[in-house]
């Protein structure tokens, strides 16, 4: 195992990089490859920063397999700004199904709201957000423009393991997927989506960045009330240089998308993944009720693990001794309470052993 030279960040975003990334950019900060130039200091419309945004899209659709028809914008305004550009652009002012699993489904279904009739199809608000309902059970309606889910709940720690799939269920409106924090933790089934936006800042870069995949039969539907800078149209026709992209983000994108192929691409990263989501778990659910996850075992984010010591009055001890041991900002979302591990593509395995050594010896010593 290789020695840890830095802490391990358990934070749910902005988060983690990878270590190599970090390095790359600090090596690259006042000359990118003999240009005299630094990354943020360069014209979008140069050939230097060309050449990067370009390498940065052609990695990421390799990566996740994108299919042609499908158009990948880099945007600005994080997940948030998507919950109304999406409306904007896909509503057409009419109906539209929101499925309610945490509080980022929520937040999108109550956005969505100001711009078109928005129907819960389905919640698990009455079980606390720890369970999913199962698409045969949605209410989904025949005139709706599109369909919203967030396929892993930051907050919540809930994940759809499978896209639904809308047409089996006799739907035929497209998909909208926010996959803000999952997306590049495991390959995405496209014949599912219609579009799916993340901000970069839990899985991909710095914040500031958002990645939208849309379906080109989707563009060119805007509300007259929509920005120019996020019609998608717009910015699918400008090559997401309407205006100035955040050109630092997409080239830090580009250098995680690097370190992801060199990992051995997304489906390794998946199983790094899994066996990293399988330890953490067990060990809370060994732990003889010290700790708890309360989210229905097949709905657990591989991403996210919100977790509860079962006297609240441990939780700063806790979290000091934790830092004490190089593990940082495990502290639950303020709504929820407890204590959270975002544990993204770029936490190491023996990042997740270190903060299982830290469950037991911790439980051990106040148990
Ligand atoms: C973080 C997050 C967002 C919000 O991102 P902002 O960049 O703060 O707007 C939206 N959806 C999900 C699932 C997230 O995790």
């Amino acid at each position: 195992m290789p020695e840890a030279s830095r802490p391990y960040n358990f934070s749910a975003g902005p988060a983690t990089l990878p270590e190599p990334v970090l390095r790359r950019a600090a090596q690259e900060m006042l000359d990118w490859h003999g240009s005299g130039m630094g990354v943020m200091e360069m014209s979008h419309r140069g050939r230097e920063f060309v050449s990067i945004a370009e390498a940065a899209e052609a990695d990421l659709r390799h990566l996740l397999g994108v299919p042609a028809q499908f158009r990948i914008l880099f945007m600005q305004g994080g997940g948030l700004a998507e919950n109304a550009i999406v409306p904007m652009n896909l509503s057409r002012g009419g109906q539209v199904d929101a499925v309610v699993t945490g509080a980022w489904s929520q937040k999108s279904a109550r956005e969505a709201r100001r711009y078109a009739d928005v129907q819960v199809a389905a919640s698990n608000e009455a079980d606390g957000h720890t369970t999913l309902p199962t698409a045969a059970g949605w209410r989904l309606r025949k005139g709706a423009a599109y369909v919203h889910v967030c396929s892993n709940e930051t907050i919540h720690g809930v994940e759809f393991h499978q896209l639904p799939d809308l047409s089996a269920l006799g739907c035929d409106a497209p998909l909208v997927v926010d996959c803000s924090s999952h997306v590049l933790s495991r390959p995405m089934d496209w014949s599912r989506v219609g579009l799916a936006f993340a901000g970069a800042q839990k899985n991909i870069g710095p914040a500031g960045l958002t990645l939208v995949f849309v379906r080109e039969d989707l563009l060119g539907h805007a509300l007259p009330i929509c920005p120019s800078a996020f019609d998608y149209r717009t910015v699918a026709d400008n090559g997401s240089m309407f205006n100035t992209p955040p050109t630092y983000a997409i080239y830090i994108a580009g250098l995680v998308f690097q370190w992801i192929a060199a990992e051995g691409g997304v489906t390794a990263l998946e199983a790094r993944n899994i066996a990293k989501a399988r330890l953490l778990y067990d060990a809370i659910d060994g732990s003889g009720g010290f700790y708890a996850n309360r989210v229905a075992v097949d709905c657990r984010s591989r991403m996210n693990v919100p977790f509860f010591l079962h006297d609240e009055r441990l939780n700063e001890p806790f979290l000091a001794r934790a830092r004490e041991r190089g593990l940082l900002q495990l502290k639950g979302h303020k709504s929820v309470g407890g204590m959270r591990a975002s544990i993204y593509n770029a936490m190491p395995l023996h990042g997740v052993q270190a903060l299982v050594d830290h469950l037991r010896d911790f439980a051990r010593s106040h148990g």
